[in-house]
């Protein structure tokens, strides 16, 4: 997931992979993106140098999220650094996710900016519920959860969806979607093939 225009900060923390090379952002069309991803079965180190490739591809591209189908690799992963509605960050990397979202009562739609780093340079209103719980398992395969209000919350449930097939595109009224076709239309110049891996 792109997040909209604000002063990002880079510099990688936390229990993220390090030393991972920038890849190339493979774009919504790209049929990968578009199926449900293969499950993760083996916690080796390819699994690990893996993500640590979507984690230098995310920073390298000013991202908040990314998930493995983004730089073109059929595996249920993602990786965030991401802030919720209080400013905090959460750093994470999710194998198989599924997402836990409020019902009922409890559920409320947040209507805010939302961004795809696979459609860069737009961004558009889309309606998510404000909180939700990700349920995964980390790279050495034990079991982890995430929750978050904010961006955060959008974010896991942004790239759940990467991990299911689903490009939040899909998620958007007609109306929106052209929107959003029109503003990524006159941003993508900026955005030549091979962004953002520099060679
Ligand atoms: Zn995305």
């Amino acid at each position: 997931m792109s997040a909209p225009p604000a002063p990002p900060e880079h510099a990688p923390y936390g229990p993220l992979p390090e030393g991972g090379r920038v890849r190339p952002m493979t774009r919504w069309g790209t049929p990968v993106m578009h199926r449900p991803q293969a499950r993760v079965e083996h916690f080796d180190e390819e699994l690990r140098q893996l993500v640590a490739d979507m984690v230098a591809t995310m920073y390298a591209a000013d991202g908040v999220g990314l998930a493995a189908c983004q730089i073109g690799v059929d595996l249920a992963v993602f990786v965030f650094d991401c802030p919720d509605a209080s400013g905090e960050r959460t750093v994470g990397v999710v194998c198989n996710p599924d997402v836990d979202l409020p019902e009922g009562k409890d559920r409320h739609l947040d209507v805010d900016d939302e961004g795809c780093l696979s459609f860069p340079g737009a961004f558009v209103d889309c309606a998510r519920p404000d909180f939700a719980t990700v349920h995964g398992v980390g790279l050495d395969g034990e079991p982890v959860t995430f929750s978050g209000d904010g961006l955060l919350a959008r974010c896991l449930q942004h790239e759940t969806d990467h991990t299911l097939g689903t490009v939040f595109g899909d998620r958007l009224p007609t109306k929106a979607r052209k929107k959003l076709q029109k503003a990524h239309d006159k941003a993508v110049a900026d955005y030549p093939d091979g962004w953002p891996a520099t060679s």
